[in-house]
């Protein structure tokens, strides 16, 4: 079947942000890699704002060179709206060593520079094939691929196993890895448009993130191509209490937010509107004999702090890193170096995303007097930086962090309200 290697070092499920990464990661320390893709590229995914770490970690894999030639429009903070209240996280004000700055990136054209740039270190990435089946021993796996063009069928032997497969999760399902979400079950709604209001100048490129009075939240994300990402979350019932088709209901709720309806008044949308529905995913092991997952294959919350693309790249530049020293001959702790240290990092994202549906974080993000130590703290999150000892919401615990910041905004809008 054309022409594919019988056997190799490392075969990749999936050629998205973590596949592309983890191949580059691994072919840079000199073992051979085979990612076989069942899409073919260019490919429509959600998942368009980046966070700053996002660009350390494609630095380190060799592909943020490719990406600034693609003139991608850079984002500077994230701005919430909640009706007149604003509050914009500029990333410059995070905690020293932060990358302070990053991209909103149409995912067609991202994911493509990104597998090019892989394919050009040497990865071998093959589109329309799909992985149907992997039989796992102690030193190795023969993985079962399918054409998804001619029909046929092949096997390939490989030392290592990196499951990048995004939500098809495809590891986790034959394996039966998966745990029940402990986040609600949500819905989104989004579409592109051209002829969005945008502000003037570096916040141009900043992702807004609106409060609606009804419970949901919209994002706003512009490109350098003159489209803007919009889209909805809310549960189900929030878009089933509108009448019409997902067009109206997507476009009632976004003329009902004053900031959204102001901003988006000439907006014209260029992309039928897309449902998604469920995105929570929870998987037991990481990891096992021969195997890793990494990005959307493993552990997914919530889009809600566009954190999605910068926890793909994370594990899959620690998984590529571990298993290229595994392949080397040393031996790995999985539980401790990848499952341990990636679940330290999902835990503060966890904490954030359930401190933002409970409404703690609006309360902390619109107090309209703060402690500067607290905007920091959050911005260096909001940068995607979880793993950064110098932040006491990592070093501490960030719900005891969050606690402590609730605390000390009551005490300043108590002395505010007294002076
Ligand atoms: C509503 C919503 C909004 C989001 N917004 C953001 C955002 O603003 N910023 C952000 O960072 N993240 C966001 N995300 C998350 C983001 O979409 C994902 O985290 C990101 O795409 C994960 O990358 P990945 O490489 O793990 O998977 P993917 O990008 O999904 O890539 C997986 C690849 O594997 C391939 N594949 C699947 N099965 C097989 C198989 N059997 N054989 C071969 N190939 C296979 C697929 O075709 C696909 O190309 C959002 C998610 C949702 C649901």
């Amino acid at each position: 079947m054309r022409d594919l290697p019988a056997q190799t070092d490392v075969l990749i499920i999936g050629a998205g942000p973590a596949g592309a990464v983890a191949g580059a990661t691994l072919v840079r320390d000199g073992f051979q890699v085979l990612a076989v893709e069942k899409a073919w590229f260019p490919r429509h995914v959600i998942g368009e704002s980046l966070l700053p770490r996002c660009n350390e970690l494609l630095a380190q894999a060799g592909l943020l060179e490719a990406l600034q030639s693609r003139n991608y429009l850079p984002k500077h903070a994230a701005t919430f709206y909640l009706g007149d209240r604003t509050q914009r996280f500029c990333f410059r004000d995070s905690l020293p060593g932060d990358w302070v700055s990053s991209f909103q990136v149409p995912r067609d054209d991202f994911d493509q520079t990104l597998v090019t740039g892989a394919r050009k270190q040497g990865v071998d990435v093959r589109f329309g094939l799909e992985v149907r089946d992997a039989a796992f021993r102690g030193d190795g796996a023969t993985v079962a691929l399918s054409d998804l063009e001619t029909g046929e069928a092949a096997t390939v032997e490989a030392r290592f196993v990196l499951d990048c497969s995004g939500p098809a999760r495809v590891l986790s399902r034959l394996l039966a890895m998966d745990e029940p979400a402990d986040i609600l079950a949500r819905s989104a709604y989004y579409t592109h448009v051209e002829g969005d209001l945008r502000p003037e100048g570096e916040a141009e490129g900043d992702i807004w993130v609106v409060l609606h009075p009804n419970g949901s939240w919209i994002w706003i994300i512009p490109f350098s191509n003159g489209r803007t990402s919009v889209g909805v979350v809310a549960e189900q019932a929030t878009f089933d209490a509108y009448e019409g088709s997902d067009h109206d209901r997507l476009w009632a709720i976004l003329r009902e937010e004053p900031n959204c309806a102001r901003r988006l008044a000439k907006a014209e949308p260029v992309m039928k509107t897309q449902r998604l529905h469920g995105w929570t995913t929870i998987t037991r092991k990481l990891h096992g004999p021969g195997w890793a997952v990494a990005g959307n294959a493993g552990d997914f919350l919530d889009p809600v702090f566009s954190s999605g693309v910068m926890f793909a790249l994370e594990s899959a530049t620690l998984a590529g890193q571990l298993a290229g020293r595994q392949l080397k001959g040393e031996t790995i702790d999985w539980d401790t170096a990848y499952d341990g240290h990636m679940q330290k990092a999902i835990e503060v994202f966890r904490t954030f995303v359930k401190a933002w549906y409970a409404g703690d974080l609006s309360r902390i993000f619109f107090a309209a007097v703060k402690p500067q130590a607290a905007v920091r703290s959050v911005c260096s999150i909001l940068g995607g930086n979880v793993l950064n000892q110098e932040n006491p919401l990592v070093r501490d615990g960030c719900r005891a962090g969050l606690d402590r910041m609730l605390e000390g905004v009551a005490r300043l809008e108590a002395a505010a309200r007294r002076a």
